[in-house]
Formats: C-alpha cells, sequence, structure tokens
C-alpha cells in the first residue's frame, strides 16, 4: 500500500463485510425514497414492489430505472425526499438542453461528499502537508465545491483561485509554491503550455507534483504528456451532478480502474438496449444508485456512460469495486456516414504522437452530400511546414485504421486552438442536417 487510505476502516472493509452494508444503505434509501418522493412511491407501486422487498442487493433489479428527463420533469424540487428547510446547499448542471439538473444538500450530504472528495483526494496523494490549488469556475457547477470540502477534510491548504485568468494561476502556483492541482486535464495541458510560453518550466519552476481531473474523459496518451510536463502523477476523478458531483470514484495508485465508493454507491452495469445487468468484465451504461442520500436520492440513474466492472482485488489493499475509465458518454457518440464513432479514439492516436501536443480540435461538416471530418491538432513544440506536412499524414493514416474513417487533419502551432478553463470542446458538429 503505497498511497495513503483516508477512511482505512471503510475503504479495506473485507467484502462480505461491505457487502452487508451496502445492503442495508439500499434498504434504507428505498424506504426514504418510497415515503417521501411520490415519483419513487408511484414508480415502485406500479411495478408492485414496496421496501421491504429489497432483502438482497440483486432486488435492486425490481426497482425501475431513473432517466435525465426524469429529473427534468421534476424540475427543480420535485424529487426531494427532505424540505427544503432541512438542505443547505444547491447545485445545478447547466441546462443547455432542458431544465437544469438540480440537487439539494442536507448536513449530512455535504459530510457524504466531503468524506468521498477526501477519499479520492487522499488516493491522488494529497496530505495535510499540501498546498493545493482549485482552478474551477466557483458557482452553481458542482466541481469546484466538491475538490474545495475534500480538500479542507484532508487538511490541505486550499487555494480557491477558481476558474479563468491562466497567467494569474501560474502565478499564485509559482508564489504559493503548490503542489496539488485540480480541474479538468484539458485545463492543466493549457496551463503547461501557458508556462511555457512565460518562460517558466513546469517540472522545474513549479512544485506541482499531483494532479485529480475529471469532468472529461482523457485518454492515456494525453496523461502521459501531462505527467512529462509537469512531472507529476495524474489521477482521474468520475461523478456526476445527480449523484453529488465529483467523487463517486478515482483510480488508485495502480492506475488500473476506478474504485468506486460502494457503503454510498451502488453501480451496475446494463446493456443499454435491453436494460439487462450484463457479467463482469462486459462493456455496458453504468447505472449508479446514491443509497445514502438524505436530500435528493437517486435510484437507478442511467448514467449514459460506458464502461465495466473489474474482476478481482486490487494491489492498493482497498476492497471497493473498480470499473474501467469511462469509454465515452453514449452522448458523445459521433455517427459519420453510418459509423460509430467515439472522440477518445481519435484522441488516443493523437496523443500517442510525441510530437503532438496536448490540444486538438474535431469538426464535422458537409461537402456536396457527403459528411466530412476534419481534426486540427497542435504540435509540442514549432516544427517546419515540412515536418507539419508529415507528421499530418501519419496522424490520417493513424486515425483511419482505427474509425475506418480518413479524416482531413490539419497540424498547427502551439497555442492555435482556443481553450476554456471548464471544459475543452473537442467537438464541433456543423453538418447539414
Ligand atoms: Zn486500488
Amino acid at each position: 500500500m503505497s498511497d495513503f487510505i483516508f477512511n482505512k476502516k471503510l475503504e479495506t472493509m473485507p467484502r462480505p463485510e461491505l457487502k452487508s452494508l451496502q445492503l442495508e444503505n439500499l434498504r434504507g434509501v428505498v424506504k426514504h425514497a418510497y415515503d417521501n418522493v411520490p415519483f419513487y412511491r408511484n414508480g415502485l407501486d406500479k411495478v408492485g414492489v414496496k421496501p421491504s422487498d429489497i432483502k438482497t442487493l440483486d432486488d435492486i433489479q425490481k426497482i425501475p430505472f431513473t432517466v435525465k428527463n426524469d429529473l427534468r420533469d421534476n424540475y427543480p424540487f420535485g424529487l426531494m425526499a427532505t424540505d427544503l428547510e432541512n438542505t443547505i446547499e444547491l447545485h445545478a448542471s447547466s441546462g443547455t438542453t432542458g431544465n437544469p439538473i438540480t440537487v439539494c444538500y442536507t448536513q449530512h450530504d455535504l459530510d457524504v461528499w466531503s468524506e468521498v472528495m477526501a477519499r479520492c483526494l487522499s488516493m491522488s496523494g494529497l496530505t495535510s502537508k499540501d498546498v493545493f490549488q482549485n482552478p474551477i469556475p466557483y458557482g452553481l457547477f458542482t466541481g469546484a465545491f466538491g475538490f474545495h470540502y475534500g480538500g479542507m477534510k484532508v487538511g490541505a491548504l486550499v487555494v480557491p483561485s477558481g476558474g479563468g485568468q491562466t497567467e494569474r494561476q501560474l502565478q499564485l502556483m509559482k508564489d504559493y509554491g503548490v503542489t496539488f492541482v485540480s480541474g479538468v486535464a484539458s485545463y492543466a495541458a493549457y496551463l503547461g503550455q501557458k508556462a511555457l510560453s512565460m518562460g517558466l518550466e513546469p517540472d522545474k519552476d513549479l512544485k506541482v507534483r499531483n494532479g485529480l481531473f475529471g469532468a472529461e474523459m482523457f485518454s492515456s496518451g494525453l496523461k502521459k504528456k501531462l505527467c512529462d510536463t509537469w512531472n507529476m502523477d495524474v489521477h482521474d476523478i468520475y461523478g456526476l451532478t445527480e449523484m453529488c458531483g465529483p467523487g463517486v470514484s478515482t483510480d488508485c495508485d495502480q492506475h488500473d480502474g476506478l474504485h468506486l465508493w460502494e457503503d454510498h454507491f451502488l453501480l451496475e452495469i446494463i446493456d443499454p438496449k435491453t436494460g439487462e445487468p450484463v457479467g463482469v468484465e462486459e462493456e455496458g451504461e453504468m447505472v449508479i444508485s446514491t443509497i445514502t442520500k438524505e436530500g435528493m436520492p437517486i435510484l437507478r440513474y442511467r448514467t449514459r456512460d460506458l464502461s465495466f466492472i473489474y474482476d478481482g482485488g486490487c494491489e492498493c489493499g482497498r476492497t471497493h469495486v473498480k470499473h474501467a475509465p469511462i469509454k465515452g458518454r453514449s452522448d458523445d457518440m459521433i455517427i459519420i456516414r453510418g459509423t460509430n464513432i467515439y472522440p477518445s479514439q481519435i484522441e488516443h492516436v493523437l496523443m500517442g504522437n510525441d510530437a503532438v501536443g496536448t490540444n486538438y480540435k474535431i469538426t464535422l461538416y458537409t461537402e456536396g452530400i457527403m459528411d466530412q471530418m476534419k481534426v486540427d491538432v497542435e504540435t509540442k513544440k514549432i516544427i517546419s511546414e515540412a515536418e507539419k506536412e508529415t507528421l499530418a499524414k501519419t496522424l490520417a493514416i493513424g486515425i483511419k485504421a482505427v474509425i475506418t474513417l480518413g479524416p482531413t487533419v490539419n497540424v498547427l502551432d502551439p497555442g492555435s486552438i482556443e481553450q476554456t478553463t471548464i471544459k475543452a470542446k473537442r467537438v464541433e458538429d456543423n453538418r447539414k442536417k
């Protein structure tokens, strides 16, 4: 066990004990939801299930799924299981395609969120000795607060630098001797690039040695580039507003799968078409239930994220189940000329090339009647036009080998593609519908 375990008793609990705790919590949350949320009471009545029918963990399959539209239809407070008077914090997703997903937390919910975030941060190397910069916009989004609460719980010195102002972020990082950083991987990549352009060498002039990044899937290639630029170890965090925000799972020092906190969440993997459970190590859609939430418990939530559950234990000593890094949200899937493509497949090819930087963009457009794909990608360092041309060819061949479709690849100088701090917009779809 090389990394620090925040809550040894719970994180390394023997499986049989953990499963029985999970069942106890599941039974509790089903009763709580049934007694207090008309949506769940009606849903369970419709299929003839009473909370007392949940006798084993597999009995969860008797409960109907909850989907994103259920949260939108019950906007803003229809799924609350407690009075608003008992809640003390509200967060919401952006709501660009409908009512924002809105969640309210009781003190207990905030305590649980802080605890699971503290576990994730400790697993990524954060200790009370660290100076932890949190360059995420503080606001309705869950991200910044989750990291902030977890960081405080660990006892680190939290620097709430918020979003934007990249040069200032780097200045603070240098002045305060920041050792740990959070956010999204694409922004960390951008910070690294900006540092170099300011004449700072992140691996020498800055003290950041660990990072925990979430909100977007990122490939092992991008991870490696970040590690090299900063000389830091990088961990991946998963979560979603509907569950609590970030904090559902993180990868340990083995960097092989993310541990999901089974005393607070229950993970199932289903076939997205049939809704039936799939086997261990079989890919499917993640369905997660919150089993300790007071304010807004969510049962069997269809996340639309694709992953699979690992078989067997982990060298790190934690006993909680591991799932594979998210392959992609089914929402992220691009269908072009009848082929299903995940942007992660393209990222994998780009980041596998040493001459490539950390920033890229995929654009879909229509030419005549044909859908086309263009990939803009930055180099790590400035190279000649002839070298760019050769690199573009290599990348186009590499991408075609993976997705069977040959895109146009444009190789650009570092810093040419516009960047944001929240989440890099990797795909732009300009096709004629
Ligand atoms: Zn582990």
